[in-house]
């Protein structure tokens, strides 16, 4: 077996133990692409809690898009505070409806489900402030275009089960996982990997000793390898040695 197949296979035996452990999440579209995607900058660096909120507070003062093209930024800031950098957010959502309506004369990214994945991405990554994983998420959660979004719990996780190199940056990533994995699990993969980068493999102190993926973890069995030599405990070892977020 080749060494692709090989990590291949070892994808596949830790998609299933997520399932197993987390279950497995339907993919129910809920907004329309141009929707998903003022959600998700709405989402960037903040809880979802927030970003809903935030959501919410945009739609209520704004009810239709074209309202937020001739807006006052502050006015758009004040209605999504609560979901922190509001200026910024402002701003971008804001750039983001003027370039789609001075392109198209309309505001509506429906078009994108009748375009070649790759071109769709390509189109998506041109919009100002738009990176990989807000590409994904557009794509895989309204369009269901077989797409995996890496955000920081994807990244990090995979980076420690020995899915990607370790100094595979989070653009790279989506690649790389997307090659690995077949489509259909590109949704409950990315769900799943996100529970466990929330509960147990947390950025600081992963809960090794709880976690269903153990006996796939190469971080985890280099620390064992270690643990004898260095002395270093088999939970401390990764909070010392966390690759960063
Ligand atoms: S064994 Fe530890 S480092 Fe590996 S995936 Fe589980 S919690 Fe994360």
């Amino acid at each position: 077996m080749s060494e692709k197949s090989a990590l291949a296979a070892k994808a596949l035996r830790i998609h299933q133990l997520l399932l197993n452990y987390y279950g497995e999440p339907q993919l129910k579209p809920q907004r329309d692409p141009l929707s998903e995607l003022i959600m998700t900058i709405l989402s960037q660096n903040t809880a979802d809690v927030n970003s809903h909120r935030a959501y919410q507070n945009l739609r209520q003062r704004f009810p239709r898009w074209e309202d937020l093209l001739t807006a006052d930024i502050e006015k758009i800031a004040e209605a999504i505070h609560i979901g922190g950098l509001a200026n910024v957010k402002a701003r971008r959502i804001q750039a983001i409806l003027r370039q789609l309506y001075e392109e198209h004369g309309n505001l509506d990214l429906r078009f994108l489900a009748d375009l070649p994945l790759e071109e769709a991405r390509r189109y998506l990554l041109s919009l100002a402030g738009v990176g990989p994983k807000t590409a994904a998420c557009v794509l895989l959660f309204s369009l269901q275009r077989p797409v995996l979004p890496v955000d920081t719990h994807v990244h990090r996780v995979a980076r420690r089960l020995g899915l990607i190199p370790p100094k595979a940056s989070r653009e790279k990533a989506h690649l790389l996982l997307e090659e690995l994995l077949p489509p259909e699990t590109y949704y409950p993969f990315h769900l799943n990997m996100i529970r466990h980068g929330r509960t147990l493999c947390k950025a600081g102190q992963p809960q090794c000793a709880r976690c269903p993926l153990a006996p796939e973890c190469d971080f985890l069995n280099l620390s064992q390898t270690a643990a004898p030599a260095t002395g270093v405990s088999r939970i401390s070892r990764p909070s010392s040695q966390s690759h960063p977020t």
